[in-house]
């Protein structure tokens, strides 16, 4: 074995007592850098709000898909991200850089913001992150198989707050994919956001909660449920087939190119696509339904424009990629 090959080997080793000793530490010693007691208290608040000021009142506590939705918040915000995904990220950062240095470049930082004040630098981060993050999740609705992975989201038949997290693991392998090298170029790291994780995990919450909150003139700023259930919408009008409300955390991007599309606030909208009952329900299932899709015999899973041109009893359209 090569010496590289032992490195690489050894960062993820490292990776993993690392995370795994901080996973324990963040559990056993609450704190305010605590991701894991910020995660329960954030998700605890946004329950209670929509027990005490529910939109769709005849929605139960226990809503359907509750539990797995708790499960995946903590897999796929705690489990996967900081501790699986990071070891992960560690070897592709390393292999980045060895790459770079392998053509003579040293230092990846093309614009230095380490002087600005915190919040000019969190500011950037944040909305230069959210406008990345709304590209990529229009390309998920694009390319058939990043749809078959981000299908497990839409596959919430009932809104809440839990929902949020509900989504394959690859999507943040794609997410952070795409993040990492415009935000190395103006000097961020991924680890060095932890503000910024709290407020776009609130938002992410509040625009899947069931409450009523339209937000006024700044729905032209955030998201919120009134917004972005129409993302989950099963029925879309042809012009819109594409999708509406890609917003993650501002809308103002759908407002800016057009993507933007609430006709009304409702509450009790169907969501997912018309085959959404037939779904895999459980969580190992989900799992793996996304690549058994990618198997060249089966035919991919509907884009929700074709499922819904097929639903019309139409002939489906290309898809335009
Ligand atoms: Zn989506
Ligand atoms: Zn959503």
């Amino acid at each position: 074995m090569s010496a590289e090959t032992t490195n690489y080997l050894q960062l993820v080793a490292d990776s993993f007592t690392g995370y795994g000793n901080y996973l324990l530490r963040e559990v056993l010693h609450p704190s305010w850098g605590s991701y894991f007691y910020w995660l329960v208290a954030i998700s605890l608040g946004f329950w209670v709000l929509e027990l005490v000021w529910p939109w769709r009142r005849d929605q139960g506590a226990f809503r359907k898909d509750f539990w797995l939705d708790v499960f995946y918040m903590f897999f796929n915000y705690f489990l996967f991200s900081l501790i699986l995904y990071n070891a992960l990220s560690n070897v592709f950062v390393q292999l980045f850089k060895d790459g770079l240095g392998l053509v003579g470049i040293q230092n990846l930082v093309a614009v230095e913001i380490g002087d600005w004040p915190l919040w000019a630098r969190l500011l950037t981060l944040f909305v230069v992150r959210d406008f990345i993050q709304w590209n990529v999740h229009r390309l998920l609705h694009r390319v058939d198989w990043l749809w078959a992975f981000h299908q497990v989201h839409h596959s919430v038949e009932e809104m809440g707050f839990a929902a949020h997290l509900r989504y394959h693991p690859v999507e943040t392998v794609v997410y952070r994919l795409f993040e990492y090298l415009p935000l190395a170029l103006i000097g961020f790291g991924l680890t060095d956001f932890f503000l910024v994780h709290l407020f776009t995990l609130s938002v992410g919450h509040f625009n899947h909660a069931n409450l009523y909150a339209p937000l006024g003139p700044l729905k032209y700023v955030f998201n919120n449920p009134q917004t972005h259930l129409w993302h989950h919408a099963q029925e879309l009008p042809r012009a819109r087939r594409n999708g509406v409300n890609f917003a993650l955390t501002l809308t103002v991007w759908d407002y800016l190119f057009g993507t933007a599309y609430v006709p009304t606030e409702q509450a009790d909208l169907p969501l997912g696509w018309p085959g959404v009952a037939q779904y895999p329900a459980t969580f190992v299932a989900q799992q793996l339904e996304p690549f058994s899709q990618l198997k060249p015999k089966k035919a991919a899973a509907p884009l929700p424009e074709r499922a819904r041109a097929r639903a019309a009893g139409a002939t489906p359209q290309p898809a335009e990629e």
